[in-house]
């Protein structure tokens, strides 16, 4: 009899916490540098989801092996709604890309919903002698087994876009690691490194202010606004190139549901609050509508994100590095 009793009362005396949640400050961790898309995307939706949650939210960076640090340690995590994870394509793409994760994506969270979907640039560091992608691609067959291609770690939106670049072209290059794009933007800027595929919530200030050169968008269509101009992949040449990042929110698997529906809740409410949509859209992020928005609708579409990136990225392994 006693064993039936314990767990009942242990759960009787969760549920005024669960009615209450939250009652402390919430961290959303971000699996990347600070002051890179990823934590840029991040931070905005923390304050958006300030008002709807009645919390606090605290960001903290876990970056390092391609994101895959940040989504172990909340898959890893107390399961109270009181740690998230805000990732992006690469909780998908690391699937395809590593032999073993510490966690498994389709079991170990509880998907809250989605977010945005940014589209990605094809950018150079300012010396290169290249001003668009013809000339790119003329820069690139004469500098062939040196050039340098930076990202933000195996299984990260830059890694995936780069790999994808490399098997479009058919042009092995060595790829330099980051732990996030931020640090390598910084590095580009510095010609350190020759070019980097990153979101345009990175990269829009920099090509507008002409810091960096800018080849190309990596998504099927131009883009509205102040990166009209630049040609999409497709245009310039790597035909039916395309690749967009796509952000989502999680909690470790066993948060409870009542935890779930706040949080989607707030999520939903985030995604109309009108100064968070004007500073997504000034990035380029287009935020998703109500119906990606259930928790059903986003582990769903994880799944099929898996399933479609584990060919392209096979195909492209030798570049896989
Ligand atoms: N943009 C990075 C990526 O390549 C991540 C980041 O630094 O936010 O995945």
């Amino acid at each position: 009899m006693r064993r039936f009793l314990l767990p009942a009362a242990g759960l009787l005396a969760c549920l005024p916490a669960l009615a209450e949640y939250p009652e402390k400050p919430i961290t959303i961790v971000v699996p990347f540098a600070a002051g890179g898309p990823t934590d840029k995307v991040a931070r905005d939706l923390a304050e958006a989801l300030r008002k709807p949650l009645g919390a606090t939210l605290v960001i903290e960076n876990v970056a390092g092996v391609g994101g895959t640090l940040g989504a172990a340690k909340v898959a890893k995590a107390a399961p109270d709604g009181y740690t998230l994870l805000l990732h992006h394509i690469g909780i998908a793409s690391a699937t395809a890309l590593y032999r073993s994760l510490p966690y498994k994506t389709l079991e170990d969270f509880e998907y809250l919903g989605m977010v945005n979907e940014v589209p990605m640039t094809l950018i150079g560091r300012p010396s290169l002698p290249a001003s668009n992608y013809a000339e790119l691609g003329k820069w690139l067959e004469a500098n062939k087994g040196s050039v340098n291609l930076a990202h933000a770690g195996v299984g990260s939106a830059s890694h995936l876009c780069g790999l994808m670049f490399q098997a479009a072209i058919r042009q092995e290059m060595t790829t330099v690691p980051y732990k996030g794009t931020a640090p390598a933007m910084n590095d580009l800027l510095g010609n350190q490194v020759d070019i980097l595929c990153d979101q345009t919530t990175n990269t829009t200030g920099q090509i507008e202010a002409g810091k960096v050169k800018a080849f190309a968008v990596m998504s099927p269509k131009r883009l509205p606004g102040v990166l009209s101009k630049l040609p999409t992949a497709d245009e310039s040449g790597v035909k039916g190139f395309s690749i967009s990042v796509w952000h989502g929110l999680y909690a470790p698997r066993g948060t409870p549901k009542a935890v779930v529906d706040k949080a989607n809740a707030a999520l939903r409410a985030a995604l109309k609050d009108a100064d968070f949509v004007r500073r997504q859209e000034a990035l380029g992020a287009v935020i998703v509508s109500d119906a990606r928005l259930g928790p059903a609708e986003h582990k769903k579409f994880v799944e099929a994100e898996i399933n479609k990136l584990g060919p392209v990225i096979k195909a492209a392994g030798q570049y896989a590095d």
